[in-house]
């Protein structure tokens, strides 16, 4: 593999929560001196310019060019496919403030578009909201279906899983721009400017980073430090190119295939 660009994961690949995964810092320095890396992750709850800036206390610096999230995915979505909108939204701060930077105006009622990204604010009277713009024709997208995630402390429910209680109530199947849709899938394409089968994509979890891996057709390597167990990924049709315990082995496989 001539490999030019490394695509990483965030959450179970070089943090969990306030906790650095091994020395993600250190091998993410290394790899940026020979390689283009780009960050991208499938949590919306945070800007882009937020990640930056919690990259930063880490230790890792890039700028917003290096940083995807599905939450500037939708946003791009948005813009590109349906222009100006009305977009009810459930999620956080960091999906409103992509949504603005787009000028896309945020709405409470006569909403074209409903966008659920992860919200820890979510409630009955938010989903019920959301399911009358829906009925009444609205087009439902999804930041992304992550069923859970990993904090520090525990595992808590993703962004998909409450997309599936809208999706549920609607009858109606959610547009997905995150990982692994091809629409996120071109984004960082198109931001690195190199062929697909020169990017490496690097993550936690079969049915997004590897998944995207595989339909962008890029190399990809599954960390064991996030969400997938090896049993998970013994019983599992998704198979990554490469499987490594952490980001730490990320250069020895780049190194091992440079010298093959
Ligand atoms: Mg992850």
């Amino acid at each position: 593999m001539e490999c030019k660009a490394i695509v990483i994961d965030l959450d179970g690949t070089v943090y969990h929560g306030d906790n650095i995964i091994d020395d993600a810092d250190k091998v993410i320095a290394l790899l940026a001196k020979s390689y283009k890396v780009l960050f991208l992750t499938n949590n919306s709850t945070r800007s882009r310019a937020d990640y930056i800036d919690k990259l930063e206390r880490f230790g890792i610096s890039c700028s917003k060019y290096q940083v995807i999230t599905s939450g500037y995915a939708s946003a791009k979505y948005i813009k590109q496919k349906y222009g100006d909108s009305r977009v009810y939204v459930i999620g956080e701060n960091g999906l409103k403030k992509e949504l603005v930077e787009q000028d896309i105006q945020l709405c409470e009622e006569d909403c074209n578009i409903v966008l659920v990204g992860l919200d820890n604010e979510f409630s009955y009277s938010k989903m019920a909201k959301a399911l009358t713009f829906i009925l009444a024709g609205a087009a439902f997208i999804a930041t992304n279906n992550d069923p859970f995630l990993i904090t520090t402390e525990q595992v808590k429910p993703g962004a998909g899983a409450l997309v599936a209680s809208i999706e549920r109530a609607s009858g109606t199947k959610a547009i997905v721009t995150g990982k692994p849709s091809t629409f996120i899938c071109d984004l960082l394409v198109n931001e690195l400017k190199v062929a697909p089968e020169e990017i490496l994509m690097v993550g936690d979890r079969l049915d997004t980073d590897i998944q995207i891996g595989i339909n962008g057709a890029m190399k990809t390597a599954l960390v064991l430090t996030g969400a997938t167990k090896m049993c998970e990924l013994e019983q599992s049709s998704i198979s990554p190119d490469y499987i490594v315990k952490s980001i730490s082995e990320i250069p020895t496989i780049l190194d091992k295939n440079h010298r093959a």
